[in-house]
């Protein structure tokens, strides 16, 4: 008979290790809080028009891709996405724009700076493919990661990984132009971190963007939470919605099953997705936690302006950002628990490229600040205030009355994004990465003291993010898989 398993939550991460496992012939269960799958890949209708409310820039698509793969039943489910020409377009203070393409047409910099771009692109990407097989691929807490042939070139490369280092200073060395430097150092903010702190290590997520390309699915970002819960209910995982876990239970340092809704299961192996705090202080409360890896702090969160606006406005694309004149201030706010006046805004406007998301005539903005995890601030009147800073920037930046053309107002703040989808702080990736040790410092992907008890998702290794979200969920894969082998 086949082993049972568990899966709690079903975020990006929950579903592929879902679909994976029941793939590999284990009868699995899915249990998710929420009435729909997807975690932090959701949307909202407000009137006519429709929004993604988390995730907007969609990396490394293989990784999807190999989902279908694995089952041919899989082959009727229609998941496309188009590589983006253009990714973002950015508006400089002093109000010069990129439109991203090819760095090598950036024309607002000099011939020299543009050589510079093409070797720190081709440097980063070296350093990916050196950092990615033990960094994020394979668990980092298991012994044979580190008697592998890529352990050893990394270890032999250390000093080429950039750990020594921060992002900002590494970019301030290769660039002599600022507005190069701030957009190089935007991308600490896709994984919550701060460019100041984080090492530069992770200026390997510009080599995804530039080299590797940035996607869009057909169908908008809510396509890859479709997709995945198409294969969840082909391939015959069980799945349970509305269903919040109240405990794991555990004997023996062995995991027996689970609890929901005052009823006991019975399970093999338990695998969490969600976020690592919560799993231990709610689901384990009898068991000891490791202080030390849940005490890291926690990546900045964001806050959300869904507008329906009415008009169109041709200068925008489908990602835009419009940077402020003053980053490093911006980030010391954040790192105080605060709010810059002046922050970076950031505009995604689905309906750019799905023109059903806003009614004719109309656009769907999703106008995203960053801002820090919830430390108990009062964000009912951050909100307010931010508010009206953002519509001053937009209006002076675009030379429009933003205000007069919001038509249609959701606001979503770091206790929206905590209360939906079990985020710790509502933080949007889990811990940052503002130190060199961070990696070390995430959770692993499995107990080292309660067997057959397993993590995966934006709060344990290797990161948040949908790409690293899909890796963990590999990860867990072949540990359940190459641990049940060695026992048969
Ligand atoms: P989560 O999405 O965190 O889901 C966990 C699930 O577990 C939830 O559905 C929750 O309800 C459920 N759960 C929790 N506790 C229980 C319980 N006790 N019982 C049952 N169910 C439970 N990533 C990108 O790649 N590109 C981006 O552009 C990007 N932008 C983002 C913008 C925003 C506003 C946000 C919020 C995130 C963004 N991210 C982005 C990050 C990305 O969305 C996440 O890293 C990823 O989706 C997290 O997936 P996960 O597997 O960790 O699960």
């Amino acid at each position: 008979m086949a082993k049972k398993i568990a899966v709690i939550g079903s975020g990006v991460g929950g579903m592929a290790a879902a679909i994976r496992l029941q793939c590999r012939g284990y009868d699995v269960t899915l249990y998710e809080k929420n009435d729909t799958l997807g975690g932090k890949i959701s949307e909202i209708q407000l009137g006519k028009f429709r929004f993604d409310t988390g995730p907007s820039l969609f990396t490394l698509p293989h990784l999807v891709d190999e989902l279908i793969l694995l089952n041919e039943k899989f082959n009727i489910i229609d998941f496309s996405y188009q590589k983006l020409d253009k990714v973002t377009k950015y508006f400089y203070e002093n109000d010069t724009f990129i439109s991203n393409d090819n760095p090598h047409n950036w024309d607002l910099f000099s011939p020299n700076n543009k050589n510079r771009i093409v070797n720190y692109l081709q440097k980063n990407k070296l350093r990916y493919e050196l950092a990615a097989p033990i960094f994020l691929q394979n668990s980092l807490h298991s012994i044979h990661t580190y008697f592998s042939k890529y352990a050893w070139n990394a270890l032999l490369k250390l000093h080429s990984l950039g750990i020594f280092q921060t992002m900002h200073e590494e970019n301030m060395s290769n660039f002599d132009d600022m507005r190069i430097v701030q957009l190089f150092d935007r991308y600490a903010t896709y994984n919550g971190s701060d460019p100041y702190r984080t090492p530069a290590t992770l200026n390997i997520i510009s080599h995804l963007e530039h080299n590797l390309g940035a996607y869009y699915p057909t169908q908008g970002m809510i396509a890859i939470r479709n997709a995945m819960s198409e294969m969840i209910k082909i391939c015959g995982v069980v799945c349970s919605t509305g269903a919040e876990v109240s405990q794991i239970l555990v004997n023996n340092n062995k995991v027996k099953g689970l609890i929901v809704n005052n009823i006991h299961y019975e399970y093999d192996y338990v695998v969490s997705n969600a976020d690592i705090c919560h799993t231990y202080r709610k689901l384990l409360p009898t068991i000891k936690a490791p202080e030390r890896i849940l005490a890291q702090p926690k990546s900045s969160s964001a806050m959300i302006f869904h507008w329906g606006v009415q008009g169109t406005h041709p200068d925008l694309e489908l990602h835009n950002i419009l940077f402020t004149d003053n980053y490093k201030s911006e980030f010391e706010h954040i790192r105080q628990g605060n709010i810059y006046s002046k922050p970076t805004i950031y505009i995604y406007i689905s309906s750019k490229v799905k023109k059903d998301d806003a009614p004719a005539g109309c656009e769907n903005w999703f106008v995203m600040i960053n801002v820090p995890h919830d430390q108990g601030q009062d964000w009912h009147m951050l909100a307010q205030n931010a508010k009206e800073n953002v519509v001053k920037i937009i209006n002076k930046r675009l030379n429009i009355n933003i205000e007069d053309r919001i038509i249609a107002e959701q606001i979503r703040t770091p206790l929206h994004i905590a209360q939906e989808t079990g985020a710790y702080l509502g933080a949007l990736y889990g811990n940052s990465s503002n130190n060199m040790f961070s990696a070390f410092l995430r959770h692993a992907n499995y107990s080292t003291d309660i067997k057959g008890l397993y993590f995966c998702g934006g709060s344990v290794h290797p990161g948040g993010g949908i790409p690293l979200c899909l890796y963990s969920a590999q990860i867990v894969d072949k540990l359940i898989w190459s641990y049940d082998k060695s026992k048969s």
